[in-house]
């Protein structure tokens, strides 16, 4: 007689196993989705997939998964896959995390904690306290992850140039108490994360104020500077690293602008960046950015770090500084990392091995895959100038950060002594903390940003079913 985790996961199984209905994919998400393959390039991307073949390793990469993991993913998959699923769950969270009233507050509502906390607050957030962040973060390391990135979150959302929403109601007013709150929160997250781990800093977050400076083109005014001056000395006293994300077009020449500022101040005299900007590749001016980062930090003489990532805006931003297709996109973040990885730009040229730090910040199985081999390769042959880290974020990309992983473990069990030039990935899992409340509007951009995903998780979630079916036939 099957057993009811037997049943459960034969019903995912059949589940996953029919098509999706791409065409069905509505008008309002289309709108609204932030990292969906937006236009055609569909075919191509089911391609990429169908030819990014797996690296070859030692053991299954998922193995290292719990199989209660392994049972939200799969159930999880279901809702991102199957539309009018989606449509109806997808509609009934969004009114849960724009509500105000208590009866829909998760953090009070003991059916709705029931719901939404086990299968969609644990898979993506870090916890709702020091306990519970302290016990993901050991769940994570012990599956091998090299850290985590622990942001605090709160927000301004903006649309075109106006400031459209705060996630949170302040009742602050003044910018030096929106700094002081924000500040705290960020010293509080760090006090959470031990060594080798990293602070992700979003500027919005510091308030209305700071993102209308942000928007104007200001200088940062003194207090935020101060603020992110103890944020920078306690994360090196620390061992930790920092993050600035990148935003909106109409805010990211002012983040670059105060993001140089800090790097100049705070990565001078490193072995390893402490702050690192981040790059969207999905701008028509990547490459240019990137070249001018290069060369900026080379004449002024502090260490360069690049988060790179695709970009989040496409939705909600000025299209035409866009590239115009995902394949341009996906060309442009290629490109930028071959390119820093053999040393191939101009500012790069007479630069030794290992002067920039880089961590590439995305799910793209194809881009990964791509990224690693050549890091490798380029290792083996003491020609690689630029060591790459990995980020992906809590509960997604998991078959692919596992499969890193494995390769970081064949590699050292094949070459263990640590003199060697042996490129060992290392990965970092970047997660959001707080209450369920707090997590809401967070959750609700997870939600939206697998749906878009849907395509890749369709392949990942075929690795997920046979590493199920594979413990069914072991007895776990
Ligand atoms: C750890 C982490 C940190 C991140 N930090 C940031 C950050 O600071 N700032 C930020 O903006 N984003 C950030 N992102 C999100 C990131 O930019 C991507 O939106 C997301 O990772 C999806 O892209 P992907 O590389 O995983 O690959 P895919 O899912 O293959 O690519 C999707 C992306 O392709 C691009 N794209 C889609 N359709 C088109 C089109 N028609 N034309 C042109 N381009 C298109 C968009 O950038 C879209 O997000 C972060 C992501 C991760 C994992």
């Amino acid at each position: 007689m099957p057993s009811p985790i037997r049943n459960t996961a034969l019903k995912v199984h059949r589940s996953i196993e029919r098509p999706l209905s791409i065409k069905k994919v509505h008008s309002r998400l289309q709108s609204s989705t932030t990292h969906n393959i937006i236009g055609s390039g569909l075919e191509k991307e089911r391609q990429e997939l169908r030819t990014a073949k797996p690296e070859i390793v030692s053991a299954s990469p998922l193995a290292r998964l719990s199989t209660s993991s392994i049972l939200r993913t799969l159930l999880l998959s279901t809702f991102f896959t199957r539309p009018i699923l989606f449509r109806c769950g997808f509609a009934v969270f969004e009114k849960i995390a724009k509500s105000p009233s208590p009866w829909l507050n998760p953090d009070r509502n003991p059916l709705l904690r029931a719901a939404i906390y086990p299968l969609i607050y644990k898979q993506f957030c870090a916890g709702r306290n020091q306990t519970e962040i302290g016990q993901t973060s050991a769940e994570i390391r012990g599956l091998g992850f090299s850290g985590i990135v622990l942001c605090y979150g709160k927000e301004v959302q903006v649309q075109a140039d106006k400031l459209v929403g705060y996630s949170y109601s302040s009742p602050l007013n003044t910018m030096d108490a929106e700094i002081s709150q924000w500040a705290d929160g960020n010293i509080r997250t760090l006090d959470m994360v031990g060594e080798g781990d990293w602070l992700g800093i979003k500027f919005t977050g510091a308030g209305t104020k700071i993102t209308q400076a942000l928007m104007n083109g200001e200088d940062a005014p003194a207090k935020f500077v101060e603020a992110m001056d103890r944020i920078c000395e306690h994360a090196a006293s620390k061992g930790c690293r920092i993050w600035i994300d990148a935003e909106q077009q109409v805010l990211q020449a002012a983040i670059d602008a105060w993001t140089f500022d800090l790097m100049r101040r705070h990565n001078a005299q490193r072995k390893q960046a402490l702050v690192y900007n981040t790059i969207q590749a999905y701008l028509k001016s990547a490459r240019e950015k990137v070249q001018h980062q290069l060369e900026l930090s080379r004449r002024e003489g502090w260490r360069l770090g690049i988060k790179l990532v695709r970009g989040a805006y496409i939705a909600n931003d000025k299209r035409e500084r866009i590239h115009n297709t995902k394949a341009d996109t996906d060309a442009s973040y290629n490109t930028i990392v071959e390119d820093l990885l053999r040393g191939r730009f101009p500012a790069q040229v007479g630069q030794g091995a290992k002067e920039i730090d880089l961590i590439l910040a995305g799910h793209n199985t194809a881009s990964i895959r791509k990224a690693a081999r050549l890091a490798s390769e380029l290792a083996a042959q003491s020609r690689l100038k630029v060591r790459p880290d990995f980020g992906q974020l809590q509960g997604m990309a998991d078959d692919i950060g596992c499969e890193l992983l494995q390769v970081a473990d064949d590699v050292q069990a094949r070459e263990p002594s640590a003199s060697t030039q042996a490129f060992v990935p290392k990965v970092y899992k970047c997660l959001t903390w707080g209450s369920i409340q707090e997590c809401m509007q967070y959750l609700t951009r997870r939600l939206v940003e697998n749906r878009g995903a849907s395509e890749r998780m369709k392949v990942g979630a075929a690795e997920f079913r046979k590493e199920l079916l594979r413990r069914m036939g072991t007895g776990f």
